[in-house]
């Protein structure tokens, strides 16, 4: 396909993002293509750019169909441009400039010409609402393809008409879907729905596109219809197309969105507001509301919280060395058990082939079987076609005997927590060969110096420590044996590979300092312990965790110690050690482990779980509460309220997180929210552990302190950064 004929448009400026062609046979297309940058977004600049196009297409009287394409390996178009939204601080600055965009957008649909959309790769946000303007969608399928409107995920709605387009083309459901999940929808699922009228090879797009935009001029039967895609049928049209149905639909989505996110997010229920008014209204009023919506939402705190969010996970992609990891294909896991099989299902889906060693051919069979399992719920749930699975799980060769490794130089550790048995499996892979080796164990808490110690220097022992499910769980951090403080984001060696196959996995990559607890876990520690202390002062399991969910934390510290399991959690008494109240910690846990009250695992912990699988209901073990009161002679007169047991848990996190950075376990406060995010749950609508406490007053929150160590023991007493940076006002984020 010749499509550089008979350009009729000056040629594209060396800084200008669009690139216009008129082709002899009057078909334009409008190339984005922004330079010096991987993927194009709209702009300000790249809209004034498509705004001016636009008019020139319009008094053309040559143009007889326009194609919307980019030049961009793997991306349409991947949004708006999140500098210009970030800076945002008045409302009806908000309004004005979603209402400027939908203005140029608005210019798309106007056209009297066919208008088509080659989508290929990411068309997320901006990108998908251009393509709403168009009258044809086509998906080139590759696998970067994903095509959404992720804006919820900044704390805003799409501004640029996506709320008022979408319902119109795919139906209400499909379209709340889309907008309140913020997620990417892959090309099949995009025609299934109605978002795109086809999908082809991504190598015959343009092909395809001009094939549409042909047969558009030609008035060629067959086409796709204007407006909604796949009419509704049965009750999906009652749902649809009758008040009482909308308003069900509506009314279940908002009890969902305030069930998963406790109403601590205000962009998904203003879409809930918002949407309902725009169904039956004109482009011009409906357009209005979405802006003025917009301006409401992007000037919250929430918003810029989530934004810096984004910032601070896109700045994590970029610490380590590029590429480092670019020719790994063939990883060796040891230890087919909870994290090993977990591992391993998360490489052979992402491509690698794996050598999955376990010495009990049981626990191997285990692993496999949960490995097989996951899949499966992938295939059930459309992420993952059944040859997908199957070349993955074809991708795993399992083995009792660690020689099978021989040959493998990348292997990851993932046997039981035991220093001895680590070493051991160490000293056998030395023996192997002499070939150079990377050692990444995913131990949670035994220091690398020490599994590294005497190791044959062929071996380098790093840390990757993924966290529990893996599947879902997005941290990994990432150690160097014996480097304890993180004083820059590369570590010129072995940990590089680490960090960049823990991306390449699709995870949150954060360098942190060899350490006892490393980060994560460290900071965890006197949160969790504090809790237990809370309980045996009298507080209640219940409402102990539920005070913490209602913070904003996926769940409470208390039902957290029994997903660990508590026999585990007795390694955080080493941290009390010498504490005010470790001492009814200590015995609380021995308490509850000496009856084999280890948690979830055995059914019974601080709460008992009754029923199976999904349908498993928790509630706080009864006798454990009768015991309490006896066990510590607490007095229920003087149980903690709501207020101290907030405060106590909050400042447990902080002054450890502080510690930690003190500590130089991490490099700065922005990786330190960002793990905590990523790797315990920490609300992300609060942009972080140290963004909270900056938010709340540094000042503030080490008076505070000062008063719970006066009456609840020295572990309150402020770190000296705290107290220093209370003393100097000084911030933690500029
Ligand atoms: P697990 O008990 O579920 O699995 C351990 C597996 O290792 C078992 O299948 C066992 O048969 C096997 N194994 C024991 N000795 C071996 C050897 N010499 N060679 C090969 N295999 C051997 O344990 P897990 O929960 O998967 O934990 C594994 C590692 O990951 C531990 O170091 C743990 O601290 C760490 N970790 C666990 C979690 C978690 O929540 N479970 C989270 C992060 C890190």
């Amino acid at each position: 396909m010749n499509l550089e004929a008979s350009i009729k448009m000056p040629p594209k400026s060396e800084d200008s993002t669009l690139d216009v062609e008129v082709r002899e046979d009057g078909i334009a297309v409008v190339w984005f293509d922004r330079p010096e940058k991987s993927v194009n977004t709209l702009s300000y600049s790249t809209m004034m750019e498509l705004s001016d196009a636009l008019d020139t297409m319009a008094t053309n009287s040559e143009v007889k169909a326009l194609i919307f394409a980019s030049r961009k390996p793997g991306c349409f178009i991947a949004g708006a441009e999140i500098t210009d939204i970030s800076s945002i601080t008045d409302p009806e600055v908000g309004r004005t400039k979603a209402a400027q965009g939908q203005a140029i957008l608005n210019k798309i649909e106007d056209l009297s010409i066919p208008t088509v959309a080659a989508i290929q790769g990411v068309c997320l946000g901006g990108g998908t609402e251009l393509t709403l303007c168009c009258r044809y969608r086509i998906a080139g399928d590759g696998s970067k393809f994903k095509m959404g409107l992720p804006e919820v995920n900044l704390g805003i709605l799409p501004g640029f008409g996506g709320t008022y387009r979408l319902p119109r083309l795919i139906g209400v459901p499909a379209a709340l879907d889309l907008i309140l999940s913020g997620r990417g929808t892959p090309a099949k699922k995009a025609a299934r729905i109605g978002l795109v009228d086809r999908v082809v090879p991504e190598r015959g797009l343009m092909y395809a596109a001009l094939e549409m935009a042909r047969a558009a001029i030609a008035g060629a039967q067959g086409l796709p219809r204007s407006g909604r895609r796949n009419p509704p049928k049965g009750f999906s049209r009652f749902l649809e197309n009758t008040p009482m149905g909308r308003s069900l639909v509506f009314s279940t989505a908002r009890k969902r969105v305030l069930a998963k996110s406790g109403g601590h997010y205000p962009a998904p229920l203003e879409i809930l507001d918002v949407m309902p008014k725009l169904l039956g209204a004109s482009r011009e009023k409906g357009l209005a509301l979405e802006a003025a919506a917009l301006g409401r939402l992007v000037t919250t705190p929430i918003s810029k919280n989530l934004i810096g969010l984004f910032f601070q996970n896109e700045a994590a992609k970029k610490v380590g060395t590029k590429d480092a990891a670019a020719n790994l294909d063939r990883v060796g896991v040891i230890g087919a058990g909870v994290m090993g099989a977990g591992i391993a299902s998360l490489l052979v889906r992402k491509g690698y082939t794996v050598r999955l060693i376990d010495v009990a051919a049981p626990a191997l069979a285990t692993g496999l079987g949960r490995i097989s399992a996951e899949l499966s719920k992938r295939v059930k749930r459309k992420s993952m076609t059944e040859t997908e699975a199957e070349r993955a799980m074809a991708r795993i060769a399992p083995s009792t005997d660690l020689s099978d490794l021989a040959g493998i130089d990348f292997v990851i550790e993932a046997a039981v927590e035991d220093l001895g048995i680590k070493k051991k499996i160490l000293a056998d892979l030395a023996s192997q060969s002499s070939q150079p080796r990377v050692f990444a164990t995913n131990t949670s808490s035994i220091p690398l110096a020490q599994i590294a110690e005497g190791v044959a220097p062929h071996i380098t022992v790093v840390g990757m420590h993924f966290f529990n499910p893996v599947d879902r769980m997005p941290l990994v951090e990432v150690m160097e044996a014996g480097r304890e403080e993180i004083t820059n984001l590369t570590f010129g060696n072995a940990a590089d590979r680490v960090l960049d196959l823990a991306r390449r996995l699709g995870k949150v990559a954060i360098p942190v300092g060899d350490q006892p607890g490393f980060l994560v876990n460290r900071i965890l520690s006197p949160y969790l312990s504090e809790a237990v202390m809370l309980v045996c002062e009298g507080a209640s399991i219940a409402t102990v965790d539920q005070l913490m969910k209602k913070f904003g934390m996926p769940m409470g510290p208390l039902r957290l110690l029994d997903e660990v399991g508590l026999d585990v959690a007795k390694h955080v008494a080493s941290v009390l050690d010498g504490e005010k109240g470790a001492n009814r910690f200590q015995k609380m846990i021995d308490w509850l482990v000496s009856r084999d009250r280890l948690g979830r695992k055995t059914k019974r912990g601080f709460y008992v779980y009754k029923g199976k699988g999904k349908k498993v209901r928790e509630e706080p073990d009864a006798e454990l509460v009768s015991i309490v009161s006896e066990l510590f002679e607490s007095d229920p007169e003087k149980s903690p309220g709501d207020d101290e047991i907030r405060d106590r848990l909050i400042l447990a996190l902080l002054n450890e997180a502080a510690r930690s950075l003190e500590d130089k376990v991490v490099y700065e406060p922005a990786q330190l929210d960002l793990s905590m995010i990523m790797g315990t749950g920490f609300p992300p609508f609060r942009g972080g552990l140290l963004r909270y406490a900056q938010e709340e007053g540094i000042g503030t929150l080490v008076d505070k302190m000062k008063s719970y160590a006066t009456s609840h023991g020295t572990r309150f007493e402020p770190c000296s950064l705290l107290a220093s940076h209370a003393e100097e006002k000084k911030p933690f984020f500029a």
